[in-house]
């Protein structure tokens, strides 16, 4: 059986927290789909398709990894991906608490797919996208968080913000 995972999350913006999880996926699964998807908390701030493209050039070499946009229970995109697993990263309590609910929740609607967490890198383990993105709007460079070229005022124009 060929072993599809999504690992799918906001990734307002992607971090190298996130590439380690994806890499990391790539040598577990035969197929790895990065789904970022909205976040209907609250409005992004990176935009949905800018980050896509982001995504898969950070990506361009590993042949089995790819990216799409979803807008849809991650469940429902996992059965429309045909996967078998979805992908998570656990940095601390706080995520093993939330991931807990929504894996059962998940494992409820369909008993076939299987979550799977990876421990975030302990090296990596402080990155999260709200600080890089609290810190971004606050003029500071985040190259240092992020695994591909940002050109603060190419994007600032294409946000329309
Ligand atoms: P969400 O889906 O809650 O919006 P994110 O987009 O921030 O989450 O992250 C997607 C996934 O990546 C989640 O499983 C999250 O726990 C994980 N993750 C985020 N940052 C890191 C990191 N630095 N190391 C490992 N995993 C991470």
């Amino acid at each position: 059986m060929k072993r599809t995972a999504i690992y799918p999350g906001s990734f307002d913006p992607f971090t190298i927290g996130h590439e380690d999880i994806a890499i990391r996926g790539s040598r577990i699964f035969d197929k790895l789909i990065i789904a970022v998807g909205v976040n209907n908390q609250k409005k992004r701030l990176f935009p949905q398709d800018w980050m896509l493209e982001k995504i898969k050039d950070t990506f361009i070499d590993y042949p089995n990894i790819e990216a799409v946009c979803y807008d849809e229970l991650t469940i429902h995109l996992a059965q429309k991906c045909k996967a078998n697993f979805i992908l998570r990263g656990i940095r601390d309590g706080k995520d093993f608490n939330f991931e807990t609910s929504i894996a059962a929740l998940n494992k409820e609607i369909v008993e076939t797919i299987e979550t799977v967490f990876l421990f975030a890198t302990p090296r990596l383990v402080h990155i999260n996208s709200s600080l890089v993105r609290e810190i971004y709007q606050y003029g500071e460079d985040i190259k240092t968080f992020i695994p591909y070229n940002l050109k603060h005022q190419t994007l600032i124009s294409k946000m329309k913000v």
